[in-house]
């Protein structure tokens, strides 16, 4: 008999450990408090490219700014908040129209989150047969949730015409999304809907309107480094400046 309990044990122990270990796809790393970022994959011009979101705990349930970009993992992220928190996802916010912060809004609507964009957004959204949101903000808008509250803010067309960042005034986090780029990249990206002639702008009113942010979160690629502000900037500045 014993032999046997202890087969099942083993067999039970490794499909656990396989089970948090097999999910390449979705990476989840602990920013600070009740902050966490969480990151899905899809291709970019034939490569296989990051793209961050956040989720906050509360205690009226869970927020998500932007959804996965890989639709495999709309329904494995709130999963993992429910295995990880016991938490349910009540809100979820897209920062703009494209598909890495969208692409998960109808799905979540039906699984009876509060899903919101901007307006503008929604206008794009509809254009570009992008999914949509169930609420939507006409003005710069701020949120309580449980304990904690938020900002949003549209600094005017920089990646995107309707882009806006995310501010979480207690803890000083700065969610740029798109608009900003990490330290690691050396371009502005994927320009099909930015303005190169307001870019930099847009990203000095952010840097104006929230100063010595400890933590900034931008779309893609490494978030460790509050310095992608400026450095956006700066590539936004150079860009602008090319005959
Ligand atoms: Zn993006």
């Amino acid at each position: 008999m014993r032999p046997v309990i202890l087969m099942l044990t083993c067999f039970l122990l490794s499909g656990s450990l396989f089970k948090q270990q097999a999910n390449a796809n979705l990476k989840i790393t602990r920013l600070t408090g009740d902050f966490y970022i969480y990151t899905t994959y899809n291709y970019y011009k034939g490569n296989r490219t990051p793209a961050n979101g956040l989720y906050l705990l509360t205690n009226k349930g869970a927020v998500i700014i932007d959804t996965p970009w890989d639709s495999t993992q709309f329904q494995p992220l709130l999963d993992s908040i429910w295995a990880r928190h016991h938490q349910k996802v009540v809100l979820c916010l897209a920062t703009h129209f494209h598909e890495d912060r969208t692409g998960g809004l109808a799905y979540y609507r039906q699984q009876g989150i509060r899903t919101y964009t901007t307006r503008q957004t929604d206008m794009l959204s509809q254009k570009r047969g992008m999914k949509r949101a169930q609420f939507l903000l006409t003005k710069d808008t701020t949120f309580t949730v449980g304990q904690h509250s938020f900002q949003t803010y549209f600094p005017g067309h920089g990646h995107a015409p309707d882009n806006i960042v995310v501010w979480f005034k207690k803890e000083r986090v700065l969610y740029g999304g798109c608009l900003i780029k990490s330290m690691e990249d050396n371009s502005l990206g994927n320009m099909g809907d930015a303005s190169v002639k307001d870019y930099a702008q847009t990203v000095a009113n952010v840097q104006r309107t929230y100063k010595n942010p400890t933590y900034v979160i931008p779309g893609h690629n490494d978030w460790t480094n509050p310095e992608s502000v400026s450095h956006t900037l700066t590539m936004a500045r150079q860009l602008q400046q090319k005959p």
